[in-house]
């Protein structure tokens, strides 16, 4: 019975179950690792749906909501049947599967350990009749009855122990195989019971599937344009940098709320009606149509224009454009202030680009189109501006040699830096030594002066409680607080002076 035939036969199953079993640990590993991440992957669903479910109500679209709203509600089906899933993964196989493999390797030591003591015993109480026999005289009949006996009897236990091993070997390798293929089968059961139950949950979604991409297809035309034109916009700065004589692009169209400043304000909150009006930016002008499309009421030049948000109005998205328009004679020019209300604020940051970009296309292709013959048609326009202007706008400071092109005053050094520095594009600040003029900046120059300019923009400031006019003395914070309350607050003005 423990012939090394057997013995073979026998160590050649015990590889091979061991190896049986080895193999089921490894997939019933890997099976609680797939357990575990798809109880990851859907608590991470879980959070997200929450996200979502959170975000529906910023879309502002019912449609768009009750679309999120079925998603998230299809997600949500979507993990119980996915939770309930692992569940029954793990109760038909893994853990089953682990049972099995623990238990089995456990009897498997068991049963080898004594196997292999009794083999140990065996072998010894052989060893030690076969001495006794071989020391014998031979032909001579010696009693060795109770070494017999022993050895019979370890031999049983031998042959026993053996056969016990030898058919738990059997038994794991068939009842292995057996409980395998039915956890198998259990596992394939699982999936075809909650695959089905997990696509249906999407079913639900279908019909907004098709809202959605109707809007998706909307909305790609709406971005597809405002890229298109946000690309132009771009060659169209680009052009400008490398080619000043292009005549200016910068063009927008819509509605906006206006209320003429100069008109109708006495405070700032003070503003009387808005009306609504279609509007345009185009080749340099801002547009006023009576309605859109229909016929232009109203053409302001942005070559002197500047704008500024305002947001010490009661409405929101409000903006000041500062045009210099022609007196009734035509004999010279005078700022005029429109109030402007945009309809969002995306929309109000896209006409304060638009105008910005529109005014420095102006004055580059002004510039490059009229250098050639300022100096034929006002030679000595440097020396008039001196004789018009003998002191600083600001601060009476003698012989100033800086320009402001949009209003048409003439300043010293310092007072030129703290207009630049409270907003003033530096292209609109020239110095007369150092920069040339093209012609309509020279003949806005010589039409408004710091006289006439001062006439409105301090025609108030007597009265004023709390300012004094600079002189070239006063520290600098005196000139700061001076120069903003004069240009920024326009804070010396009185409405009547102005009209259009
Ligand atoms: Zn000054």
């Amino acid at each position: 019975m423990d012939s090394p035939m057997f013995r073979k036969q026998l160590s050649d199953t015990e590889k091979d179950t061991k190896w049986f079993l080895e193999e089921i640990k490894q997939i019933s590993d890997s099976v609680i690792d797939a357990c575990e991440m798809g109880a990851r992957f859907t608590s991470a669903l879980e959070a997200i749906s929450n996200l979502l479910a959170d975000l529906k109500s910023s879309l502002h679209n019912n449609q768009l909501e009750q679309g999120l709203s079925k998603l998230v509600e299809a997600l949500s089906h979507y993990q119980t049947h996915q939770n309930a899933l692992i569940v029954d993964i793990l109760k038909v196989f893994a853990v089953p599967a682990q049972n099995f493999v623990e238990k089995e390797s456990q009897s498997l030591k068991e049963l080898s350990k004594s196997l292999g003591k009794l083999r140990q015993t065996h072998d010894t109480v052989t060893s030690k009749y076969f001495k006794k026999i071989s020391k014998q005289a031979p032909f001579v009949h010696a009693n060795h009855e109770a070494l017999e006996e022993e050895l019979a009897k370890t031999r049983t236990d031998l042959r026993v122990s053996s056969l016990d091993y030898a058919s738990k070997l059997n038994e794991i390798e068939v009842l292995g195989k057996l409980n395998f293929v039915s956890g198998v089968s259990g596992v394939t059961d699982c999936f075809l019971k909650y695959s089905g139950t997990m696509v249906e949950a999407f079913n639900g979604i279908l019909v907004y599937k098709e809202v959605l991409d109707h809007f998706l297809k909307k909305s790609k035309g709406v971005v597809e344009d405002e890229l298109q034109r946000l690309f132009n916009r771009r060659i169209a700065h680009k052009n400008v940098e490398k080619d000043v004589t292009n005549s200016p692009t910068a063009s927008m169209k819509g509605y906006l709320f206006y209320a003429n400043k100069s008109k109708r304000v006495k405070a700032a909150q003070d503003v009387g009606s808005w009306q609504r009006r279609f509007f345009a930016i185009d080749y340099g002008y801002f547009v006023k149509y009576k309605s859109s499309g229909d016929k232009v009421v109203k053409r302001w030049n942005l070559l002197v224009a500047s704008v500024k948000k305002r947001t010490d109005m009661d409405r929101s998205y409000v903006f000041e454009l500062t045009v210099m328009t022609p007196s009734p004679d035509g004999r010279s020019m005078f700022p005029e202030s429109l109030l402007l209300q945009a309809e969002s604020e995306e929309q109000l940051a896209l006409w304060l680009e638009t105008f910005r970009s529109a005014i420095m296309q102006s004055l580059s292709s002004q510039n490059s189109q009229n250098l050639k013959d300022s100096t034929k048609s006002n030679p000595d326009y440097k020396e008039k501006l001196k004789l018009l202007n003998p002191k600083c706008a600001d601060c009476n400071k003698r012989d100033p040699e800086w320009a402001s092109i949009n209003l048409g005053i003439m300043m010293c050094i310092k007072c030129s830096g703290i207009h630049r520095s409270i907003g003033v594009p530096k292209l609109l600040v020239k110095s007369i030594l150092l920069d040339d003029m093209d012609d309509t900046t020279i003949k806005l120059m010589l039409n408004v002066c710091n006289d006439k300019a001062n006439k409105i923009l301090e025609a108030n400031l007597k009265e004023s409680q709390t300012f004094t006019k600079i002189t070239d003395e006063s520290p600098q914070e005196d000139r700061e607080a001076f120069i903003k309350a004069k240009y920024e607050t326009r804070s010396f003005i009185t409405t009547n002076t102005i009209e259009e």
